[in-house]
């Protein structure tokens, strides 16, 4: 067998050990927990007028933390940032059929949230550096039944707020940030999920800090916050006593955490400083690696090297981003993601197919089989979600785009080194594929 042999073609993979899994508990989280248990009270919430409506001691405590940190009037634990995304709609009071402008690349809830409120989420592109929704094809959609905006600050990088902002100022727009991916990122000195006028974070097992299933709202709007504990807890039974401008949108869920949850999210959110720069440091350092490879790769934005020096943002890496440039090797994106991770590293071959061509959208499917909420009285136009509607998108997920996520805790350096070895690896030996 030949010494270097792809493992792809059964040679012998650059690693060999499986990664580290990413979780950081210890005594502080297992003290948390049993002290809840302890005191017996594993929600504190009711759905009842009186203190307990708010909910218990540690989820109070946990908002507390949230609100000094960010520096917000108001933080609301919630049950996950779906239900949090699907909450921040409902506030904001919208009619069925009005349209909220979404981006195609993200997580499904992104977008779905919307149609949890009979909204329709119109599709604009994205941009191709950074990969987060463009102000202008955002710009572009906008019409006198567009209400709101959610803007994901995909992969850890925060989107253009600036314009975003002033677009939607104008044109009277409701800006709700979903921050799942980017807790802390900052965007010119700004903490993400403290510019528009809510922002959503997550608290699942796949994010940076994670209690299991959580998340957390965050607005410095009194009335859009009344309206969210309303609609966390069954609001509609003490709507009359909690009074809100509008009793409309107050259906009311039960998004409430529990105690053992904001527990173990209070002692995390304690440790998101050190993870988030464990993983800039990572990414930091496989930038300056794998900038030897040059037009192989577009490496992933800094706020630094687009907005030259005075921009202050942050990208905390959720994932590790890069583009491909299928023309260096002559090599197709898949097949190379194919031959890195047979060498023993995790690549993602794009992320999420775009939204519109799951098959809710394809089918206009959601609600009962009349095409509700795409379709009726409430809808003055043919809604449609055709292949094609977003194309830089279609063209990162389908042709070029590749991530990792290695740049974590508790892996190092030498984790880093080894893909760029594998990298190399499969550099020299590109010349296997054409047998
Ligand atoms: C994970 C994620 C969500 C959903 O979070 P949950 O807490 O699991 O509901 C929403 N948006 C983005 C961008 C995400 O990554």
């Amino acid at each position: 067998m030949i010494k270097n042999k792809l493992a792809l073609f059964g040679g012998k993979k650059v690693r060999n050990k499986d990664f580290l899994n990413p979780w950081f508990f210890d005594k502080k989280e297992t003290k948390a927990v049993l002290s809840v248990l302890k005191s017996n009270e594993l929600s504190g919430f009711l759905a009842f007028k009186g203190k307990k409506f708010f909910g218990g001691k540690k989820v109070l405590e946990l908002e507390s933390a949230f609100e000094k940190h960010y520096k917000i009037k108001h933080a609301l634990a919630i049950q996950s940032a779906t239900a949090g995304l699907h909450a921040a709609i409902a506030a904001c009071d919208l009619e069925p059929g009005d349209e909220v402008i979404c981006t195609p690349y993200s997580m499904i809830a992104s977008a779905t949230a919307a149609i949890m409120h009979n909204a329709i989420p119109i599709f604009a592109d994205i941009d191709p550096i950074n990969f987060n929704i463009c102000p202008k094809s955002f710009k572009k959609l906008i019409n006198k039944k567009t209400k709101a905006i959610i803007v994901v600050h995909l992969f850890g990088y925060p989107a253009e707020m600036n314009e975003i902002m002033k677009i939607a100022k104008d044109n009277n727009i409701y800006v709700i940030e979903d921050c799942a991916q980017a807790p802390d990122a900052l965007y010119r000195n700004k903490f993400v999920g403290t510019i528009g006028d809510i922002g959503v974070f997550s608290f699942n097992q796949n994010k940076t800090i994670t209690c299991g299933e959580g998340g957390i709202v965050l607005t410095n709007n009194n009335e859009l916050a009344k309206r969210l504990e309303l609609i966390r807890n069954h609001g509609e039974v003490v709507v009359d006593k909690y009074p809100v401008k509008s009793i409309s949108g107050i259906i009311g869920y039960n998004y409430r955490m529990t105690e053992i949850e904001a527990a173990i999210a209070l002692e995390q959110f304690k440790k998101l400083k050190k993870l988030n720069n464990h993983r800039i440091r990572l990414a930091k350092y496989l930038t300056q690696k794998l900038k030897k490879f040059g037009d192989l790769f577009q490496l992933p934005a800094t706020g630094c090297e687009k907005c030259l020096n005075d921009c202050k943002s942050k990208h905390v890496y959720f994932v590790y981003p890069f583009k491909y440039n299928c023309k260096v090797l002559n090599l197709s994106r898949d097949l190379f993601a194919k031959a890195l991770q047979a060498e023993g590293f995790p690549v993602t071959i794009g992320y999420l197919r775009p939204i519109y061509l799951e098959p809710m959208y394809q089918k206009l499917k959601a609600y009962g089989k009349k095409g509700f909420p795409f379709k009726g009285p409430h809808i003055s136009k043919k809604i449609q979600y055709k292949k094609g509607i977003a194309p830089v998108c279609e063209r990162m997920h389908f042709k070029e785009l590749l991530f990792t996520n290695i740049c974590r805790y508790p892996l190092t350096e030498k984790d880093m080194d080894g893909f760029v070895e594998a990298i190399q690896k499969i550099i020299k030996n590109v010349d296997e594929f054409k047998k």
